[in-house]
């Protein structure tokens, strides 16, 4: 990217753009190389002016949350980075509505938080997850088997023109882990949720117990990016979750240089130092299909690969192109 661009840049998010930041410091695996520029925009019209210069000018861009369902490539990146986060993190709720909108930086946690203290009920069950709205919505994360996309009224997303798209649930898609954003070069910016009438005390008390049972569950020695494979209801009624199946198939505790299956619960990946993306990778590959091929059943991964040229993939795509010899 030349120097005219990164001005331009930074004439459209004032104060907010980043250079060579390093991913590793920032990612959730702890895993990554640099990006050439970060931008974090404010609001929606900033995030339309990012998306029409990016297209103007034929730069690649990366769209970044929380980094939390991300391995990223440890090479350097050459692309404008839109990361949602603190500064684009308002919401707006008048008091007795049951709806409530968040810009999609919103952390996940604090919006838990919001909601409970407003005695807005539905979503206690996204408390303990360290994402941003905008990542949430886009795979329709959620725990305990649900999704936020049933509380979803509307969204609103920036497509890579810089255009606006108004989208109400049906038109989202929203299916386990998933929705029509997963396949779109969307940005979501905003997200207007609808909620039921609560008890702000009991709310409280469940996500206590909530965060209490997580906190035994699931590792938290070392930087991980949550679950590595999706539970779909189906599996989960035949085999049960995927760190059943993991286990079934001896996978508990294997490494891979510093990357190691967790030995608390086998879903999970840790990185016990210095693990490359490229050891992740190689795991995720040949759990997936020793899985397929000893109990017939292919397990989706839940995380994403972010590429050298910015592109984000499915995990099981790019470690195909891996075993090919491709520079991820
Ligand atoms: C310890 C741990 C526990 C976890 N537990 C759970 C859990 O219980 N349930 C669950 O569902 N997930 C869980 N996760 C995974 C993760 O936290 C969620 O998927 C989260 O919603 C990801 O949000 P993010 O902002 O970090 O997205 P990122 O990881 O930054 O990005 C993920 C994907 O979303 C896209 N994206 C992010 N923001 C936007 C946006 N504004 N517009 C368009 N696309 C966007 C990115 O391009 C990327 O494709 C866990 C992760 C960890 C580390």
């Amino acid at each position: 990217m030349d120097r005219a661009a990164i001005t331009q840049i930074k004439t459209i998010c004032p104060g907010r753009v980043s250079l060579d930041v390093d991913l590793g410091a920032m990612s959730w695996w702890e895993i990554g190389g640099k990006v050439r520029v970060m931008a974090c925009p404010a609001s929606i019209k900033e995030v339309q002016q990012l998306r029409y210069f990016a297209a103007q000018q034929n730069i690649p861009t990366l769209i970044l949350g929380g980094m939390s369902n991300l391995l990223i490539t440890d090479r350097s990146i050459d692309a404008l980075c839109i990361r949602l986060g603190n500064s684009f993190a308002d919401f707006d709720h008048r008091p007795g509505a049951a709806t409530i909108g968040f810009q999609s930086g919103a952390w996940v946690p604090m919006v838990a938080r919001a909601l409970q203290q407003r005695g807005l009920s539905g979503l206690e069950h996204i408390c303990g997850i360290p994402g941003t709205v905008g990542g949430l919505v886009m795979m329709n994360g959620g725990s305990m088997r649900r999704g936020i996309g049933s509380h979803v009224v509307t969204v609103k997303s920036v497509d890579r023109l810089g255009n606006i798209v108004s989208r109400n649930r049906e038109e989202c898609d929203f299916a386990y882990r998933s929705s029509v954003f997963s396949g779109q070069d969307e940005v979501i910016g905003e997200v207007d949720l609808k909620l039921e009438p609560g008890d702000s005390e009991a709310m409280r008390r469940e996500m206590i117990d909530i965060l209490r049972s997580r906190r035994l569950k699931f590792p938290r020695k070392f930087p991980n990016c949550g679950s590595v494979f999706k539970s779909n209801p189906a599996s989960y009624a035949k085999f049960g979750p995927p760190g059943v199946l993991i286990e079934r198939m001896g996978w508990k505790g294997a490494e891979r240089g510093d990357a190691q299956v967790s030995p608390l619960h086998a879903n999970f990946i840790i990185n016990r130092g210095r693990a490359k993306a490229a050891e992740i990778l190689e795991l995720i590959g040949e759990i997936r299909q020793s899985v397929e091929e000893g109990l017939g059943h292919r397990m989706e991964p839940e995380v994403r690969f972010v590429r050298s040229d910015g592109r984000i993939e499915d995990i099981a795509q790019a470690y195909r192109a891996h075993l090919a010899g491709a520079e991820l």
